[in-house]
């Protein structure tokens, strides 16, 4: 995908994302949020669901979660803007109530679209219900800080999965603010052992189409400098 491919693929995920009724979740909705971030971003976090903050303002993670998914960013010299942030439902459950299954199952081909069209190096899965996705039967407590290939099922063809707990988990407990900055700190090690599978596998049984004898979609490791250069500085 060319990178107006994958914004306007991007784009008209948003747009079908505003105005669905897939589940019961549009029904107490402000807003929905489809999630952002930049589309060509090699690093894709997914959270639970919009709270009250986000359902009012349409955006992912600006609540106080959102303010530490910031500073753990922020630990590690990336942005939000670097990144793309969704959550695997788009609409806020009442009460801020855990996400059902059957909601998770209606909203899930959006994730999934969303991940088919940033085919991001690494997942970072926020919380229990977004590991569940990716990890299903995982426990937190021991996978956090972990990673694992992403099943291509997923959209994420070629990435590796990382996860970590809530930022309203961490909000409650300083023991897990701590660990949450500890994985976080992984992440960049996670990306650079990412884009080596990329490189060494890319697995063309997983394509639809054949892959080019040199992919072009794949970023380049080093040259920040370059048009085309990963969005993301490794420290
Ligand atoms: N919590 C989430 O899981 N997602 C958000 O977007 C905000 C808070
Ligand atoms: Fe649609 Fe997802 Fe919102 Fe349910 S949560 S109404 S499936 S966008």
């Amino acid at each position: 995908m060319t990178r107006g491919e994958r914004r306007a693929a991007l784009e008209q995920i948003a747009s079908e994302v505003l105005d669905c009724t897939r589940c019961r979740l549009h029904e107490g909705r402000t807003r929905a949020v489809p999630g952002e971030g930049d589309p060509d971003t090699e690093v894709v976090f997914v959270g639970e669901g919009p709270g009250f903050n986000e359902d009012r303002e349409g955006r992912p993670f600006i609540g106080r979660a959102g303010g530490l998914l910031g500073r753990l960013l922020g630990a590690i010299g990336w942005q939000r803007e670097d990144v793309f942030i969704t959550n695997v439902v788009k609409c806020r459950p009442p009460d801020n109530r855990d996400p059902q299954p059957d909601e998770i199952a209606a909203c899930a081909p959006y994730l999934q679209r969303q991940l088919e069209a940033l085919d991001p190096a690494v997942v970072v899965t926020l919380g229990r219900y977004s590991m569940g996705t990716f990890m299903p039967g995982a426990r937190i407590g021991q996978v956090h800080g972990t990673s694992v290939p992403a099943d291509p099922e997923t959209g994420a063809r070629a990435a590796l999965v990382f996860a970590m707990y809530h930022p309203a988990a961490a909000l409650r407990s300083p023991a897990i603010e701590s660990e949450s900055f500890e994985d976080m700190a992984s992440i960049p090690s996670v990306l650079l052992r990412a884009r080596e599978r990329r490189v060494s596998a890319p697995a063309p049984a997983l394509r639809s189409e054949p892959a080019p004898a040199s992919d072009a979609s794949l970023p380049p490791a080093a040259d920040p400098t370059a048009d085309d250069a990963p969005q993301l500085t490794l420290f």
